[in-house]
């Protein structure tokens, strides 16, 4: 099923459980704004290529709307406005003053050189110039983008205004106004909600055996982190395939052999796995943390991990989400699961208004309150209405922009 033809059915879910009325269902349905722009650019060879870019607003009721930016061959309008749409609900669960929203760009970034990256980056940020700002829309990375990409929107945005902008976008080096911990905060995030699905699980994260899908900027941050609390991390894998050790795989080196950018499938003392394989693994949490769409029907029953974290966005269809509250796993959705993202992202966003900035104890402090508070709620909610945790979080998140949206009233 196409990414938004589920992420819109779970909603229709949600909205008749709420008994959400005519008004507020259908404006939740449709993104406020969407845009889609032509990025030409000159390539290093000379010739000018057009790319696509998107970038939509779902939902601005709670605040300015805030979301990631992400480079890819399969990028496409659905794709960004399904994201978009999570991003409104994560951001109202976690009770942050944002909407959702989400952009990115149809291109093959492994083939492009720093410089067409560059001229692609600010090209796309001043042809969407009007819709961004610290008071109106915030990116942030997401796949294939990072500090440097921010960095690039951030000067762009700053020389077209004529002033140095720090709040236009989060997730940029710390010497442009970039927040200690914002690098690794969904990773940090995806390994407290590992704790606590752990803890409501009766287990202990010390010896749980953990496979994760996706080794990036998510996936090798959560295994770095739980591979200190004495988690073995049994298995992980990138888009080309992946590595299992039954007794823990070195991560620290793993991390250590990425960076000399070799080929995980080199690492040794591991066996090669395919990414089918690791999905359904024997092991004690599944950390699905690469693209969407991973667990479907036609593995959902045959995943043995008792709890799955989803460190990606939207990793389960609605059809699996079924099959596997069925067989009573434990999922921890994504909206929550990798909300530590957003998250820091807003702790950054803070610090750049007031030009006041603060230290990273404070920040994963203020991180694991916020976290374990609303995963409390949420879970709270799944037991008292015997619902899974993806229905509970969206209720929680979808009622209050549903609230707020009563209370702003209809303009005009
Ligand atoms: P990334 O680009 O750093 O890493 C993605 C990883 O997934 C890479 O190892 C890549 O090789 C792998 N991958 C890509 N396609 C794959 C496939 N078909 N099968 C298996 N592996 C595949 O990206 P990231 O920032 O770590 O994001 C990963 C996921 O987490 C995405 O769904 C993203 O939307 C979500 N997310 C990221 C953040 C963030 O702060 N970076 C925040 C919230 C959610």
């Amino acid at each position: 099923m196409p990414f938004l033809k589920s992420v819109l059915k779970q909603y229709d879910l949600v909205a008749d459980k709420l008994e959400l009325s005519g008004n507020v269902l259908e404006r939740l349905r449709y993104p406020k704004r969407s845009l889609l722009v032509s990025i030409p650019i000159e390539m290093d060879s000379g010739a000018v290529k057009v790319f696509k870019g998107f970038r939509v607003q779902h939902d601005i009721t709670l605040g300015p709307s805030k979301g990631g930016i992400r480079y890819h061959p399969n990028v496409n309008l659905e794709e960004v406005t399904a994201l978009a749409m999570l991003m409104s609900w994560k951001c109202a669960l976690m009770q942050l003053p944002y909407g959702g929203a989400k952009g990115g760009i149809c291109c093959t970034p492994a083939v492009m050189s720093i410089k067409e990256k560059e001229r692609l980056t600010r090209r796309f940020t001043s042809e969407i110039i009007w819709a961004i700002g610290p008071e109106e829309d915030i990116p942030a990375p997401d796949m294939n983008t990072n500090m440097q990409t921010m960095a690039w929107m951030m000067d762009t945005y700053s020389m077209l205004k004529g002033h140095t902008s720090l709040g236009v976008v989060t997730g940029k080096p710390l010497v442009l106004g970039g927040s200690l911990g914002r690098e690794e905060g969904t990773g940090r995030g995806v390994y407290y909600m590992v704790e606590e699905s752990a803890k409501i699980n009766g287990k202990d994260l010390k010896g749980l055996r953990i496979a994760i899908q996706g080794f990036g900027n998510v996936g090798s941050a959560a295994a770095r982190l739980l591979c200190g609390q004495e988690s073995k991390i049994i298995a992980v894998s990138n888009s080309k395939g992946g590595i299992y050790n039954e007794n823990g795989i070195d991560i620290g080196g793993l991390i250590q052999h990425v960076k000399e950018n070799k080929e995980i499938a080199d690492f040794p003392d591991v066996e090669i796995i395919t990414n089918e394989e690791l999905l359904t693994l024997d092991c004690d949490v599944l950390i699905p943390a690469s693209i969407e769409g991973q667990i479907t029907r036609y593995n959902a029953d045959k995943v043995k991990a008792g709890i799955i974290v989803e460190g990606a966005n939207g990793p389960t269809t609605p059809e699996a989400d079924r099959i596997l509250s069925e067989r009573g796993v434990c999922v921890i959705p994504d909206i929550l699961a990798n909300s530590g993202g957003v998250v820091i992202s807003y702790f950054e966003w803070v610090q750049d208004l007031q030009f006041y900035f603060w230290k990273e104890k404070e920040i994963h402090q203020r991180l694991k309150e916020i976290m374990s508070d609303i995963f409390n709620s949420v879970y709270s909610m799944s037991q008292e209405k015997k619902i899974n945790m993806r229905m509970a979080a969206w209720m929680l998140g979808i009622s209050r922009i549903a609230e707020a949206q009563k209370i702003r009233g209809l303009y005009p």
